[in-house]
């Protein structure tokens, strides 16, 4: 998220060649390494120290031949999310349709298994290259070691030495469409239900220009807080005393709309000092006043805490803080 903030050292990468030697500054100068994909997904603390690594690694080849029924991709962690998504639709690759038009990178989109209107990442997904920050070998990790969950993987845990390099993904010719989102259903319905992913990825566009501040426009991360996760027990006491509780199920848990939460507490397009919560979309976080992070974490601070003390449900962050 644009906010004020100086980084004691930044360098902006172009190979991993270049990468290791700017690793190789960092310990040579015990310098703190952050590493920065589109910056999304982050909140910069208004003085970072050490050296900031803009990865920008680009390049993307298809691995065997498109006219088998699967084809892999491999894709350089510095390629744009977005463009590598409509990229594979005119392709005729199926299955990231529903992820359009999310901000960052394809490095970073494995790291909190970025998912929308329904699909994960994880879900095309094969392997994921990364070069270890300390002793500096790389390692290609089978899906199942990225141990993906919701907004979750091995590389969102603290203190994860692993820098993303290259994203390996696998497409399968008869992969079904998803357009399972009320929202999405509707339009794609009226219509005529074409079985077409370019289809589905124009209109996941339309709903979320709508929907969404452009962090061009307006300064914002995307949702804010995860949509947290509670027992069986604890969704059937908030719903008995709050009817119109918005949940899903959840495996064996409830997951509640973390946006209804901040909405019934009034935060809803409440802007303060240059910081508040969307008008139209109560989980997004805006900063069109661009103030600082410790700002904006200080606004956020005051929503996780009226949502705990009303509904007694504590409230996860979803971007990355770097200090
Ligand atoms: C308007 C808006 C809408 C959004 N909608 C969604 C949504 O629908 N679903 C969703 O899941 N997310 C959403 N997001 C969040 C964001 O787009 C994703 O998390 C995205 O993957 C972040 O990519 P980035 O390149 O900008 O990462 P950054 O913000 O640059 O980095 C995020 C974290 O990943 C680390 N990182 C980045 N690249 C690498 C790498 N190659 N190797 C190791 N670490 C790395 C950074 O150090 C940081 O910790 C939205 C954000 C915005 C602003």
């Amino acid at each position: 998220m644009a906010c004020q903030s100086q980084a004691d050292h930044y360098v902006a990468v172009q190979s991993v060649d270049e990468l290791q030697e700017a690793l190789a500054y960092a310990r040579g100068h015990r310098l703190a390494v952050h590493i920065l994909g589109g910056g999304s997904n982050l909140v910069f603390a208004d003085k970072v120290a050490g050296l900031v690594i803009h990865l920008h690694l680009l390049g993307k080849e298809v691995l065997g031949s498109q006219e088998a029924d699967h084809c892999l991709v491999k894709v350089a962690a510095g390629e744009d999310w977005h463009r590598f998504v409509r990229w594979t639709l005119q392709q005729g690759l199926r299955g990231l349709e529903n992820l359009s038009l999310i901000p960052g990178t394809v490095g970073a989109a494995p790291i909190q298994n970025i998912g929308a209107y329904g699909v994960e990442v994880e879900s095309c997904i094969h392997r994921v290259e990364a070069f270890h920050q300390a002793d500096g070998t790389q390692h290609s990790f089978a899906k199942s070691d990225c141990v993906f969950g919701y907004r979750d993987s091995i590389f969102k845990r603290q203190g994860n030495p692993w820098i993303i390099t290259a994203v390996i993904f696998q497409f399968f010719q008869h992969t079904p469409l998803t357009p399972e989102y009320a929202e999405l259903n509707k339009r794609w319905l009226s219509l005529g239900a074409p079985d077409d992913p370019l289809v589905i990825s124009e209109l996941v566009c339309q709903i979320r220009q709508e929907k969404l501040p452009d962090p061009k426009d307006v300064p914002n991360s995307g949702s804010f807080f995860k949509n947290p996760l509670v027992s069986n027990a604890d969704y059937r006491r908030l719903k008995q005393l709050y009817p119109k509780l918005v949940a899903y199920p959840a495996g064996q848990q409830w997951k509640l709309a973390a946006g209804w939460l901040i909405q019934e507490t009034g935060w809803k397009g409440n802007m303060h000092n240059g910081v508040g919560m969307y008008e139209k979309q109560a989980l997004v976080l805006v900063n069109p006043g661009k103030k600082s992070g410790s700002e904006v974490l200080k606004y956020a601070q005051l929503v996780k805490a009226s949502v705990k003390e009303k509904f007694g449900v504590l409230l996860e962050q979803e971007p990355v803080v770097i200090r």
